[in-house]
C-alpha cells in the first residue's frame, strides 16, 4: 500500500505557509514504513529541531482506479479517519528553498499516523461538511472544516489517479488546516472528527 498526501488543500494554512494557493492538487507520497499506528507514542527524530504536526482528514481507497472520473470518485473509498502528517519543518524549508524534493522532511519512519478507528463512509452524511480538531496538550490549535478544502476529495482522487494507480488499502491525505506547529518532548497530541476523539498521542 501507499500513502498519497496533499499539500496546500486548505487557504489558511497556505498563508501560514507563505504558498500561493494551488490551481491544481499538490500530492506527494509517504511510504508503507511511514505508517505509525494504535496511537503509539511518537519520538522525535533526531535530525530534525522544528518537528510539525499536521492534523488531517484521512480516507481508505477500496478499489483498484487509474484515471477515475470526478463524478465516480466516491466509489473509491469506503472508510474515513484522522491522521497526522508529521513533518520536519526546518528539512522541507531548506529542500523547498534548493528546489529540492520534500521527501526526507515528510517520508520518514512514523511520519504518517493513522487512528486507530476508521468510520465506513455510508454513517457519514455528507464527507464535505465534517469538523475536526487537533489539540496539543489539550489546547485547540487546528480547527478544520473539510467544507473549506481548495479540492473536493473526489477531485483529489480524480487528479492523483491521473498519474498514479489507486490500490486497495491505499490511505489518502487530505490536507491539513491552519494552526500547526512544533512538537516538543512531552507533549500530547490529540486529533477529534466531530465529537470523537480518534487520535491521542505522547511525543516522547
Ligand atoms: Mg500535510
Amino acid at each position: 500500500m501507499k500513502i498519497i498526501c496533499i499539500g496546500q488543500n486548505y487557504r489558511k494554512h497556505c498563508e501560514e505557509l507563505n504558498h500561493k494557493i494551488p490551481t491544481e492538487p499538490v500530492f506527494f507520497l509517504k511510504p508503507d514504513t511511514a505508517l505509525h499506528r494504535n496511537n503509539d507514542p511518537f519520538y522525535l527524530p533526531d535530525f530534525s529541531d522544528n518537528l510539525h504536526y499536521e492534523l488531517e482528514l484521512v480516507v481508505r481507497i477500496n478499489r483498484v482506479g487509474k484515471c477515475i472520473e470526478e463524478r465516480f470518485a466516491h466509489r473509491y473509498y469506503n472508510e474515513v479517519g484522522l491522521g497526522v502528517d508529521f513533518t520536519a519543518r526546518d528539512l522541507q524549508h531548506k529542500q523547498s528553498e534548493a528546489g529540492l524534493p520534500w521527501e526526507v522532511a515528510k517520508a520518514f519512519d512514523h511520519s504518517a499516523a493513522i487512528s486507530p478507528e476508521f468510520f465506513p463512509i455510508e454513517t457519514i452524511d455528507d464527507i464535505q461538511n465534517l469538523n475536526f480538531r487537533c489539540d496539543l496538550n489539550g489546547q485547540p490549535v487546528q480547527y478544520g472544516a473539510t467544507s473549506d478544502m481548495i479540492f473536493t476529495i473526489d477531485r483529489l482522487i480524480s487528479y492523483v489517479s491521473q498519474f498514479v494507480t489507486l490500490k486497495i488499502g491505499d490511505l489518502l491525505f487530505t490536507g491539513t488546516p491552519a494552526g500547526v506547529g512544533a512538537l516538543k518532548i512531552g507533549d500530547r497530541l490529540e486529533g477529534f472528527l466531530e465529537d470523537k476523539r480518534l487520535i491521542d498521542i505522547e511525543i516522547r
